[in-house]
């Protein structure tokens, strides 16, 4: 195999990120397992836990290592401790050589690492974390290239855990845009029905009366924009309605990657692309919306969304 180093940079980063990610997701399950979770209140409706903050240290510490010179952006604004000790397992993780083998698209090819940001959820849905609901947790790591989501992975560390086999515990899914997504079986949502999905733990008038708009069959209200997304990847789901800020950009980067990696649509509920260039607003002040392909699809919701809907949430910046 050739040296790591003549592979395109971005590519590096997804294999990086794909070791990372299953490494932080034994790091999720440990901390489970021990079952002291450390919950910390953030702010209103806002958790953290110690399997947030020990997935981040995790995975911070090995894309720094890996790329000192990419911004990298951790969820909820944790930051390293350039003091703390980091186990060596960890810092020299390998990369993951079956990701890095493939072509890297031809438009990334030469991407520098001044044009990437990569931003880092560590655990995605950890409200559902601490009740029990293990499979709506995943974590995200989405890489923009100038100020555009490109690439990402969603690593669902609790993917078959009701089988109780170690061997089929977690799959990492990755994807990049002009290459594909891999990890999933893709099906098409079922003929004949509006299935949508939106926050079980987040809800409120504005975000019910966004899906109630889009005339759904079924509401799948689940944890997480990464478990949400998969939802829509998989065909189990045929939008993902959310008319509320409270998503940030590490909740969407990766997940909207890997949905536009199959040709799906991820944006605001004004239907604009959200953008993830360093020293962004954090937030997502217009929300999201997200459908499968074809991209008609995506047209046909955020033509149904109320323009009071709409007024509630500011445009993206
Ligand atoms: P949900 O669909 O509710 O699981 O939300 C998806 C992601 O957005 C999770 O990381 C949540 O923590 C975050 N999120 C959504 N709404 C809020 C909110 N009102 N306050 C804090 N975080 C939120
Ligand atoms: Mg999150």
């Amino acid at each position: 195999m050739a040296a790591t180093s003549a592979f395109p940079l971005l590519m590096r980063i997804v294999s990086a990120s794909v070791a990372a990610s299953a490494k932080a997701a034994k790091v999720v399950r440990s901390v489970m397992k021990k079952g002291d979770l450390g919950i910390v209140e953030k702010g209103k409706n806002d958790l953290q836990t110690e399997a947030d903050r020990a997935a981040q240290r995790c995975i911070m510490a090995s894309l720094q290592k890996h790329f000192p010179k990419v911004v990298i952006i951790g969820g909820g604004g944790m930051q390293l401790d350039p003091n703390e000790k980091v186990d060596q397992d960890i810092e020299s993780l390998k990369l993951d050589d079956v990701s890095l083998q493939r072509v890297c698209p031809e438009n990334l090819t030469d991407v520098r690492d001044e044009d990437v940001v990569i931003w880092v959820d560590p655990l995605d849905g950890t409200a559902e974390y601490t009740q029990g609901l293990l499979d709506h947790v995943t974590v995200l790591i989405g890489i923009a290239v100038k100020g555009k989501a490109q690439a990402g992975v969603i690593c669902q560390p609790y993917y078959n855990y009701q089988l109780n086999i170690e061997e089929k515990l977690g799959r990492v899914i990755w994807g990049v845009i002009g290459l594909g997504a891999f990890g999933f079986e893709r099906n098409n949502p079922p003929e004949g029905k509006n299935i949508i999905t939106t926050t079980r733990s987040h809800s409120n008038p504005i975000v019910t009366e966004a899906v109630e708009a889009c005339q759904p069959t079924e509401v799948l209200r689940v944890g997480g924009a990464g478990h949400k997304v998969l939802l829509l990847i998989e065909g189990k789901a045929n939008a993902y309605v959310f008319a509320s800020p409270g998503c940030k950009k590490w909740d969407t980067c990766a997940p909207e990657a890997v949905l536009h990696a199959i040709g799906g649509t991820l944006t605001d509920m004004h239907g604009n692309q959200i953008m993830y260039h360093k020293g962004v607003e954090k937030r997502n002040l217009g929300g999201v919306l997200a459908t499968p392909p074809p991209a008609s699809s995506h047209q046909w919701y955020a033509q149904r969304i109320p323009q009071r809907v709409k007024d509630a949430l500011p445009l993206n910046k």
